[in-house]
C-alpha cells in the first residue's frame, strides 16, 4: 500500500488489528477490515448524494481511520471532491473502485463513512445493531419517506430543524 495514501488507517503489519467485520466492492478487487464497530450511522437524504449515488439516500457508518485497514485494490482507488467539483483526493471526498464502480465511503480527515451495504453480514443479512441508523440528516430534501420512529433532521444533525 503506498504510504502516501494509508496515513491514518490500520497498519497491515499491526499483529493487535484484529477484524471485526469485512467489506468489499461489487469486482472485490477494493477489499477492506475494521476493527471496531462504527461510532455513529446515519442516513443522508440529500440531492448530492442521491445523485452520486443513484439512489434515494444515503446510508453511512461512521468509523476512525485507525480502525479501517486495507486488505487489497488501493490501486483501484478513485476520489471525487463534490463540493469542489475535483477528480482528486481533497479531503473530505468520495472514495469509489474505479474498476466497477461501487461507491466505497466518503472519507473525512480522521473519520471513515463506510457503506454498510458493502459488508459481510451474512445471507440473509444479519445487520448488528451498531449499524443501524441513529437518525436522517437533511430529511427536507428526501424523495421517500421512512416511517422507522428515527430522528429526522431537515438537515445537519444537531445543527437543524427536527421534522
Ligand atoms: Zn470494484
Ligand atoms: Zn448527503
Amino acid at each position: 500500500m503506498s504510504p502516501k495514501f494509508g496515513l491514518g488507517y490500520g497498519s497491515p503489519e499491526d499483529q493487535s488489528f484484529i477484524a471485526k467485520h469485512g467489506a468489499r466492492c461489487h469486482c472485490e478487487a477494493v477489499q477492506y477490515e475494521v476493527r471496531a464497530d462504527p461510532v455513529d450511522a446515519k442516513i443522508c437524504h440529500c440531492t448530492v448524494c442521491q445523485v452520486l449515488h443513484g439512489a434515494p439516500m444515503q446510508w453511512a457508518a461512521i468509523f476512525h481511520k485507525r480502525d479501517v485497514r486495507f486488505i487489497a485494490g488501493v490501486e483501484h482507488l478513485r476520489f471525487y471532491n463534490s463540493a469542489l467539483d475535483r477528480p482528486e483526493r481533497l479531503l473530505p471526498c468520495k472514495v469509489s473502485c474505479a474498476r466497477c464502480g461501487t461507491l466505497i465511503a466518503d472519507e473525512g480527515r480522521l473519520m471513515w463513512l463506510a457503506f454498510p451495504t458493502l459488508f459481510d453480514f451474512g445471507a440473509p443479512p444479519q445487520v448488528p445493531e451498531a449499524f443501524r441508523p441513529t437518525c436522517h440528516i437533511f430529511y427536507g430534501m428526501r424523495v421517500m419517506d421512512v416511517d422507522d420512529g428515527r430522528p429526522k433532521w431537515s438537515g445537519h444533525k444537531d445543527r437543524s430543524t427536527l421534522l
